[in-house]
């Protein structure tokens, strides 16, 4: 497996329309046993980024999106091991870990196929012209409506054979296995010519507007750095300027100082309430040791993670009556600019505030972007504190 971890089997093959799927684990045996037996066309996406110039962000728009998969029957999940009666996604009849290219992408540009090689177009030369700024001002390409085209890659990380498990029901060898693949895919994704920025993350339940229950996560390798990474990288520039001093080893250090927002802490982990949480129960997990990416991770810290990621999972499904919709968002350096003083760290936060309630992005968070939180971050601590 290339430059992860040795004792994670990857095996690569690829799909009927030439997507590619990766194998993490022992299963299957012999791939080629399990052809992908589908017939499938071969579908090219055509997601643009526009440039809002009020906000300064990229907006995505992937208009061949509106037709994918949205909950489909049981039995026909695309991301369950194939059967004789059912074809899906995975042709292979058991599996661990499987990633594969998303059949339905946010990210992809006609002209540049999934490795990022250019086609005969010349699609390419335009990517290249803008990748290496975050807005199209800096390239000459000025006018109030700037886009490029939105290339970058989507996969898939089925994180269990089993349709109804949940991460928090993997073994911490399985999220071993977890962690190798987003090792792998990371590492990988980040090599490819026009990918600034690579995010591992999960949407996990029908309240987070997931469209297909089967336990899986998703990754992006995007061709910009997005809002919220920019703002921290800017941030720890402003903070390193103004005191000589890292930001994220300030912050870790003031939670650790007053301890009233810590949930876990581990020897390689410490797992926090923000202090300014914005959701109702929201946890951030950062290694002791500041490391730009989950690739910079000891094999001792890789461990020491999955048992506590697992623990602080299942305190949200045990918080109220049924199990938490979260969204789990890792947070990695960009690629190739401003990651000198960026810490890898994870951010976990449920939107339920009580039982049957949720919080919704309404009026001041979706309007202004100013969010307002019910619960004290220290008593959320506390509650999940609790929750051992
Ligand atoms: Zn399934």
């Amino acid at each position: 497996m290339t430059g992860g971890d040795l004792r994670v089997r990857k095996t690569t093959i690829t799909l009927a329309d030439g997507r590619a799927l990766m194998y993490f684990g022992a299963l299957p045996e012999r791939p080629a046993d399990y052809p992908d037996r589908r017939q499938l066309a071969t579908l090219h996406a055509q997601s643009q980024a526009r440039w809002d110039q009020l906000l300064g962000e990229w907006v995505i728009i992937a208009s061949h999106r509106q037709n994918r998969t949205f909950q489909p029957a049981v039995g026909q999940c695309p991301l369950c091991p194939s059967s004789p009666d059912s074809l899906t996604e995975i042709p292979a009849a058991d599996y661990e870990v499987v990633v594969f290219e998303n059949r339905f992408p946010n990210l992809g540009a006609p002209g540049i196929d999934s490795d990022g090689r250019e086609q005969p177009n010349g699609a390419r030369r335009q990517l290249a012209a803008t990748a290496a700024s975050s807005s199209p001002s800096s390239t000459g390409q000025d006018t109030v409506l700037a886009s490029r085209p939105a290339a970058g890659r989507c996969e898939v990380v089925c994180f269990s054979p089993h349709h109804a498990a949940s991460f928090a029901d993997l073994s911490p060898d399985q999220a071993a296995t977890v962690m190798a693949a987003w090792v792998d895919r990371s590492e990988e994704l980040a090599r490819q010519p026009g990918v600034e920025q690579v995010y591992c993350f999960e949407n996990r339940g029908d309240e987070i507007g997931v469209t297909l229950s089967h336990p899986h996560g998703q990754i992006y390798a995007y061709p910009y750095v997005t809002p919220h990474t920019d703002r921290m990288v800017h941030s720890c520039a402003s903070y390193r300027r103004r005191t000589g001093r890292n930001l994220f080893d300030d912050i870790l250090a003031a939670e650790h100082k007053d301890s009233s927002r810590i949930v876990l802490q581990g020897s390689h982990w410490t797992a926090f309430v923000p202090y300014a949480a914005r959701w109702p129960y929201e946890v951030h997990l950062y290694p002791r040791r500041r490391v730009p990416s989950l690739a910079a991770l000891t094999d001792a810290a890789r461990a020491e993670f999955c048992e506590l990621y697992l623990d602080l999972l299942r305190r949200l499904d045990r918080l109220f009556d049924s199990p938490a919709p979260y969204i789990s968002a890792w947070h990695q350096a960009p690629v190739r600019r401003g990651g000198d003083d960026f810490a890898l760290h994870l951010e976990l936060f449920t939107i339920r505030r009580a039982p049957g309630k949720l919080k919704y992005l309404a009026g001041s968070e979706s309007g202004m972007g100013a969010f307002a939180n019910d619960v004290v971050p220290e008593e959320a601590a506390r509650r999940l504190r609790q929750l051992g």
